[in-house]
Parts: C-alpha cells; sequence; structure tokens
C-alpha cells in the first residue's frame, strides 16, 4: 500500500507542555503511541531510489524497516536497523534527521517521520526484550584499545567486539558517553537511555576504564589503538571586557548542569546558576539552543539569544534544493520555552561593574555584499548577568589520517570529531564504525564488518 501518504498526514508525537516541562530536566519529546508509529511508517512510498538512504550517514535502510514496522514484523525491523547504527535509541531521539530533508515525499509534502520510527522500532525492541547481550562466539586474541568514550569510541568499540578482537575503553572523565553525557542535556537525552546500552556492551565483553587520560604511549600494550577523543577546544569571543566574571564557555555550564542532574554535587564557588538572571546566549545554533533551555530551568530571568549570521529563510530557497540538508529557520523546543532571538548582531565589547559584566555592546551587521559589514548608527547595548559562548568549536587538537583512518603512526587509528571537526552524533557513529572496518582489516587481513 505505497499510496498510503495520499490518506494519511504526517503526525510527530509532540512535546510535553511548556508550563510543565521547564520545571524539571526529564525528556520534553513525548513518546509517540506505537499505533501512530506504525500509520506514520505506512507513509513511506518505498521509493525505487531511496534518497533518504543517501542523506542517512550511516547508509540507514529506511524504507525496508519502515515497511517492517507497519507490518508488525518488529523484530525483523530492528534487526536491521541494527545492521547500520549502534545507538538508534540515541539517533531516535536527537539526531536532526539528514534524512528527512532527502525524503522523496518532502518534494512536495510533508516528509515521514523517519526519526521518530527509528525511535520507535528500537524502544518497542527494548520494551519487549529483543534486545539482549550477543557476545561474539569466538575471540581473535588481537587487543584494541579506544580512546574516548562518545558516540565515534563507543561504536567503533562495539563492532571490533562484535569482530571477537578483546577491546578496551579509555575515558578521561568519570563517566562513559562524551558529549552525549556531559554535552547534551537531559532533556533531550535521560542518561538513562545510554546505561542501558552500556551495560549490555559490558555483558559483550567490551572493558570500560573511566578517569583515565591516555597519552599517545599506549601502543605498546594494543595491537591497535583508536584515537575518538572528541574535538573540544572552544572559539572565544576576544573583544574588551572578556575577562570581567560572568562570562562561561557553553560547555562548561552545559556540562555542570548536566552533572547536577546526575546528582553531583557543585561547590558554591564553582556553581554557575542563571536563577534570576538576565542571560545572554551568544551563538544561535544548537548548543545555544541547549543553553537557552538549561537557562530557563535553573529560572533564568530573561534569555536573549544573539547570533552574527542574518536569520536564515523558512522554507528551502534555491541555495539549498531538494535533496540537500537546508539551514532554514530552526525553533527548538527549547526556543518555544522563552528566548527573545535577534540574528545579524555582532558584539562588540563586554560592560560591567565590580569586575562582573553587565552590559554587552552590540551592532548590526550586513552580508549583502558577501562580507560582514556594520550597520552605521545601528549601536545598541542588551543588558547581562550572565553571558555564555556558544559560538563554536576550533580544529586545534584534530588529528589527520589517510583514507584508512589511520594516523601517520602505524596502527594508531582516529575517528569522529577528533578527525572531523565538531559535528553530530550521526557522523560519529558512521566514523567510528568505519575505523572499525579499518582496524579489523588492518589487524586480520581481511574484514566481514561492514565498511560503513
Ligand atoms: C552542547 C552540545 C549539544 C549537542 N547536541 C547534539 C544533538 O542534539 N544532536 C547531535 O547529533 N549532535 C549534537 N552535538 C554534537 C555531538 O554530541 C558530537 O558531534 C559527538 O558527541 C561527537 O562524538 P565523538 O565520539 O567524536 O566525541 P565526544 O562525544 O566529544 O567524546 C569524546 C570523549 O573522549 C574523551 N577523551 C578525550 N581525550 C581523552 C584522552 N586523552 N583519554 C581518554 N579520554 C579522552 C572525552 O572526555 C570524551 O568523553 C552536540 C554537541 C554539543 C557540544
Ligand atoms: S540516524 Fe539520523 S539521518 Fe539516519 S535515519 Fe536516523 S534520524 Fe535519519
Amino acid at each position: 500500500m505505497v499510496k498510503e501518504f495520499l490518506r494519511i498526514n504526517r503526525r510527530s508525537g509532540g512535546y510535553r507542555p511548556v508550563c510543565e516541562r521547564v520545571k524539571d530536566y526529564k525528556e520534553v519529546a513525548l513518546p509517540r503511541p506505537e499505533a501512530d508509529s506504525v500509520e506514520q511508517g505506512l507513509r513511506c512510498m518505498d521509493c525505487g531510489t531511496p534518497f533518504c538512504h543517501w542523506g542517512c550517514p550511516l547508509g540507514n535502510v529506511i524504507p525496508e524497516w519502515n515497511s517492517l514496522m507497519s507490518a508488525g514484523k518488529w523484530e525483523k525491523a530492528v534487526e536491521m536497523l541494527s545492521s547500520t547504527n549502534n545507538l538508534p535509541e540515541v539517533t531516535g531521539r536527537v539526531c536532526p534527521a539528514l534524512c528527512e530533508s532527502a525524503c522523496v515525499l518532502g518534494i512536495n509534502d510533508n516528509p515521514i517521520t523517519i526519526r521518530e520510527n527509528e525511535l520507535a522500532i528500537i524502544e518497542h525492541a527494548f520494551k519487549k526484550g529483543f534486545i539482549k547481550a550477543d557476545p561474539p562466539k569466538a575471540r581473535t586474541g588481537k587487543r584494541v584499545a579506544v580512546i574516548g568514550s562518545g558516540p565515534a569510541g563507543l561504536s567503533c568499540a562495539a563492532q571490533l567486539n562484535s569482530a571477537g578482537h578483546t577491546v578496551t575503553v579509555f575515558e578521561k572523565a568519570d563517566r562513559i558517553g562524551g558529549l552525549m553525557r556531559y554535552g547534551i542535556p537531559d532533556f533531550k537525552l535521560d542518561k538513562s537511555v545510554l546505561d542501558r546500552r552500556i551495560k549490555l556492551w559490558k555483558e559483550e565483553g567490551i572493558e570500560f576504564k573511566t578517569g583515565v587520560a591516555v597519552n599517545k604511549d599506549i601502543k605498546a600494550d594494543f595491537d591497535a589503538v583508536c584515537f575518538a577523543g572528541g574535538s573540544r577546544v572552544p572559539r572565544d569571543l576576544k573583544v574588551n571586557g572578556r575577562e570581567l566574571k560572568g562570562i562561561y564557555f557553553a560547555m562548561d555550564y552545559l556540562s555542570q548542569s548536566n552533572r547536577l542532574a546526575a546528582g553531583d554535587k557543585i561547590s558554591d564557588g564553582d556553581l554557575v546558576s542563571a536563577k534570576g538572571k538576565r542571560v545572554v546566549v551568544i551563538g544561535g545554533g544548537d548548543t545555544g539552543s541547549d543553553c537557552v533551555g538549561t537557562a530557563n530551568r535553573q529560572g533564568a530571568k530573561c534569555v536573549v539569544q544573539l547570533e552574527v549570521m542574518p536569520q536564515p529563510p523558512e522554507c528551502r530557497d534555491e541555495r539549498c534544493p531538494w535533496p540537500k540538508y537546508p539551514l532554514l529557520l530552526k525553533t527548538t523546543s527549547s526556543h518555544e520555552e522563552g528566548v527573545e532571538r535577534r540574528w545579524a548582531v555582532l558584539t562588540k565589547k563586554f560592560t560591567g561593574s565590580d569586575g562582573h559584566i553587565t552590559r554587552l555592546q552590540c551592532v548590526r551587521v550586513d552580508f549583502s555584499t558577501g562580507t560582514m559589514k556594520e550597520v552605521p548608527g545601528t549601536v545598541f547595548e542588551v543588558q547581562a548577568d550572565l553571558v555564555l559562548l556558544a559560538i563554536g568549536f576550533l580544529r586545534d587538537d584534530n588529528l589527520e589520517t589517510d583514507d584508512n583512518f589511520m594516523t601517520k603512526n602505524d596502527g594508531v587509528f582516529c575517528c569522529g570529531d577528533q578527525r572531523r571537526g565538531q559535528s553530530l552524533v550521526v557522523h560519529a557513529i558512521s566514523e567510528g564504525r568505519q575505523a572499525a572496518y579499518h582496524i579489523d582489516r588492518f589487524l586480520m587481513g581481511r574484514s566481514g564488518l561492514p565498511k560503513l
């Protein structure tokens, strides 16, 4: 029944009411009833040339699992989903769904709810007990160290373990998960979702060592090493007044908030709270949006988000034709919770009193000539007690590799953000899987793992 899209409209699960969700850190997205997921799967046109495969960096075989789910064949659907994705329960929650931009139905209708269908399949599978530890039948005797436990390192470790290698994951933080643990807020990704998967991987034989910062000398103890340490050097805004108290990098603020949500204690002197404060978030991207959501949960007086680039278009234009992923105006669940967003605004300096930030001096900018120009006579001020810098990351700690993900040191590989720069969970998983294939081939001369 490939014409069901004519009858069925796109329907998402939606979010909890704003007045309720801003009072806690629980996930904002409402789980969609299974019957709705089955119906939404029926909208899939099962295209002869499915562009969604191409849109997903994992090459997820989307029409196939849509069709299996809608036919009630959940167990087969999850088998297929798991064959290309080690963490569908994470991408099903936080992926920007690059695939949906490439959905053929999206040319003149609303695309399939691919991300939510993915989530429905994996959560159904966990609920029904289909997901069980599946250790390898035999071990190869080869030992691999994976440095870093974000989505790239974890996917690489899971793939290599399934191929029979003995894998140890080293993590310098106190908990496993990388930015999924200490970057992405709980209201987007509940951390029990990570713990559930890590438990399975432990049962499958992967060894995890936390609180260990590994240097490059580790190679002597292992047959291969893979660095997956992420990309963490934040871009700074070096303008007058930057030294004032009350100006923080977004990641420092978000990781502290994630720790608090996990029950950790932060001493009063180190605590950064938005409670009762006028908060300015500089940077209009996803990290900035996470700061907005966190500041509102902490009880900020008001939140302003400034972005230097102009406001993006609301629908596709000639600059981003289908099936490319379009840079469109995105209003996240955090934005819905309360923020004043301003575009084409450059922060010129911070001013304060008694050493603490009180105001930002800003100016409007124009990009119509191709370069950024300040608009004369548009200088204005924004009051602030807390400023959060969410203007991206530098590539200072990235490692170079060849096409096989190997660094210039034989047997030392690299993947994820540490190789490609700050990106997305789905790209990190894809990188981890590709690196695992090349490591397996390096160790065994050939590999039965998927290349992607
Ligand atoms: C605030 C924020 C929100 C985001 N939200 C989303 C989102 O909603 N959706 C999405 O798709 N992407 C999101 N991203 C991006 C995504 O989280 C990252 O692209 C992804 O986590 C990168 O994975 P990774 O495994 O390469 O690195 P990371 O997740 O950064 O993990 C690297 C790990 O390596 C460890 N490590 C580093 N050096 C060492 C060492 N020497 N020894 C031992 N351990 C080491 C680090 O402690 C860290 O745990 C977000 C990023 C941020 C910052
Ligand atoms: S991982 Fe992301 S891009 Fe791939 S199918 Fe899932 S939602 Fe789409």
